[in-house]
């Protein structure tokens, strides 16, 4: 397997859970126990109303496609290799908002709105990132 030579993220207490979710396959979002509203990206206070508990919940996965856009060329980088990918924001059933890669997708057929759903890259064995792909 090829040295993964990108990028990756460092995760922080309060995101690690994430990560860990990530690893087994799992989309996990914060919980306000307060408010009972939904936190993303993971903080260590709830963003709507300040309380510090915040549990994790596990998300659907799926979600819709709310904007992208196409790199087809860049400075060079560490994904000039990549080139042209997809950066999106995915609109998330559960009314959060997450920026991540459009996979396994010909860009003639990238749409906003078009279903997508999370699938697991493990670039490392540390590291998976969450990407998304169409619905079939
Ligand atoms: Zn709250």
């Amino acid at each position: 397997m090829k040295q993964y030579e990108k990028p990756l993220p460092r995760p922080t207490p309060w995101s690690k859970p994430f990560w860990d979710g990530c690893k087994r396959h799992e989309l996990l979002i914060q919980k306000c126990k307060e408010c009972r509203r939904l936190v993303f990206y993971p903080k260590k206070i709830c963003s709507h109303c300040l309380s510090p508990s915040l549990e994790w919940v596990k998300a659907s996965g799926r979600g819709t496609v709310y904007s992208y856009t196409v790199v087809y060329s860049y400075q060079p980088t560490e994904f000039s290799e990549d080139v042209p990918y997809v950066i999106a924001i995915i609109n998330l059933q559960e009314g959060v908002r997450m920026m991540s890669n459009i996979v396994d997708c010909p860009l003639e057929t990238l749409k906003c709105d078009m279903e997508v759903e999370v699938v697991f890259d493990a670039v490392t064995a540390e590291v998976t990132l969450p990407k998304f792909k169409p619905i079939a």
